[in-house]
């Protein structure tokens, strides 16, 4: 992106469909990711340079606003804004941390939440994490994956980076046009000698063809990791859409559906794996003196587990407030010529954890100037996922990574564009973004 300013709306903005490319550069593991949008936003749209009422920049279209006030008096729009309770509400768990002084290692908030996610999601076991990168690494750990794995590249880049951690070779295969996720199709003929695993996503939440991909699995003995960064809460089919496969990955990321500030877990079927899991994530130790593997420090603390448990008190109006907004979105953009909205998933109930579109060519803008033009008025959709992780510097030399052997994947990275939703988003504020998208 272009690097406009390296203060644009990142954070919650920026990293809420899970750090776009755009805002979390691919190549550096270790770069901290950016401070929440509304205190480092660019200086000159700031909100506190704009309440200074300084720094409207003397272009032309400025004053444009054609369809709504001038931007410049518009509060800023971002794709996603973290989901928070009342402040107050959180001051008791606090002060049972302060009192008890257990502030991580599997103190009771860890256990209470582990358990109460398992009620709410429907799941059997659950092992909570610092975040759903690391959980992604561990979960190959903890099946032993090695050699390739097959995934996609319609995706956030911590996907196949988990991969990369390990040592191992991601094989990209294409996504299927209404879902956006892994097309089993093209699974099968991917699968070479080295091929031990799958590692599918449920793309903005969407479940994968679960059946599809297990019986492929099943064929051929690979395993199947979800990354079910999107999917918090998803059901299919009357079931956690977390059920299928050998694991799934969930993101408790500030800007995901559901957020621990940071936070990630790993869904698993038996007690036998998920104590496996909670050694890896204690570097390897299983009583005071023993360490049976190379572990990783993957734990969740205590404050982020008190938080989490707060959360499910709220979980529900959330989520009830996404799918009124996805409503309103889909009543009013279904008409508009050029614009693409993907199928509700058949046999789901979804968390519309993102709003994609596709802006394809009939519409009356490109995708990258509707894109502009929002941001002009101070809304700030994203382009999930653009760049294709296969197009970043360390994918693109694999054979895999060519885009002509991605055509679907490559179409969605240069036409989709995510709107602004969440529960705080104001009926005023989404028809704003509305009006723009209707009168381009
Ligand atoms: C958010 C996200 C991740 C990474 O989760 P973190 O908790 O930010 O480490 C991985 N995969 C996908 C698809 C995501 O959206």
């Amino acid at each position: 992106m272009s690097g406009t300013c390296s203060a644009e709306p990142v954070g919650p903005a920026g990293r809420s469909l899970s750090g776009a490319p755009e805002t979390k550069p691919a190549a550096s593991f270790a770069s901290p990711r950016p401070a929440p949008a509304r205190r480092r936003a660019c200086p000159r749209r700031g909100p506190a340079t704009r309440r200074a009422g300084r720094c409207r920049r003397p272009t032309p279209w400025s004053f444009r606003g054609s369809h709504t006030e001038p931007r410049s008096m518009q509060k800023p729009v971002y794709v996603t804004q973290p989901y928070l309770p009342p402040l107050e509400e959180f001051v008791p768990y606090l002060q049972s941390i302060w009192d008890n002084k257990v502030l991580t290692n599997g103190g009771p908030f860890h256990q209470q939440l582990e358990q109460a996610l398992c009620e709410y999601l429907g799941v059997e076991h659950i092992a909570l994490f610092c975040n759903g990168t690391q959980a992604l690494v561990t979960a190959l750990q903890a099946l032993r994956v090695t050699g390739e794995v097959i995934t996609t590249p319609y995706s956030f880049v911590a996907t196949a980076h988990s991969l990369l951690w390990n040592g191992i070779k991601p094989v990209f295969v294409d996504v299927e046009p209404d879902t956006l996720n892994l097309d089993p199709r093209q699974i099968e003929a991917a699968i070479t000698p080295h091929t031990t695993a799958i590692m599918p996503v449920h793309c903005y939440g969407r479940p994968c063809d679960v059946h599809a991909i297990q019986k492929i699995a099943d064929n051929y003995n690979l395993r199947v990791i979800y990354d079910a960064a999107h999917a918090f809460g998803v059901r299919h089919q009357g079931a956690s859409v977390l059920k299928h496969g050998d694991l799934s990955v969930l993101s408790f990321h500030a800007t995901k559906v559901f957020n621990t500030f940071e936070g990630g877990a790993i869904v698993c079927p038996d007690a036998k794996t998920k104590q496996r899991i909670d050694h890896l994530k204690n570097f390897g130790f299983v009583d005071e003196t023993t360490v049976v593997a190379p572990g990783i420090n993957g734990k969740m603390s205590e404050i982020n587990a008190a938080f989490g448990l707060l959360q499910l008190r709220h979980i529900e109006h959330a989520l009830q407030r996404r799918a009124e907004i996805a409503e309103i979105y889909t009543q009013a953009l279904s008409g508009v010529k050029g614009l693409r909205l993907l199928p509700d998933a058949p046999q789901t109930v979804a968390n519309h954890s993102y709003y994609p579109i596709l802006v394809e060519d009939g519409y009356a803008l490109g995708r990258d100037a509707l894109y502009q033009r929002l941001r002009e008025h101070n809304v700030y959709a994203r382009r999930y996922f653009y760049p294709l992780i296969s197009d970043f510097p360390m994918y693109r030399g694999l054979p895999s990574a060519a885009p002509a052997l991605l055509p679907v994947a490559s179409h969605a990275a240069a036409k989709v564009l995510c709107l602004p939703i969440y529960p705080a988003l104001t009926d005023a504020e989404q028809q704003r973004v509305i009006d723009i998208i209707q009168g381009a």
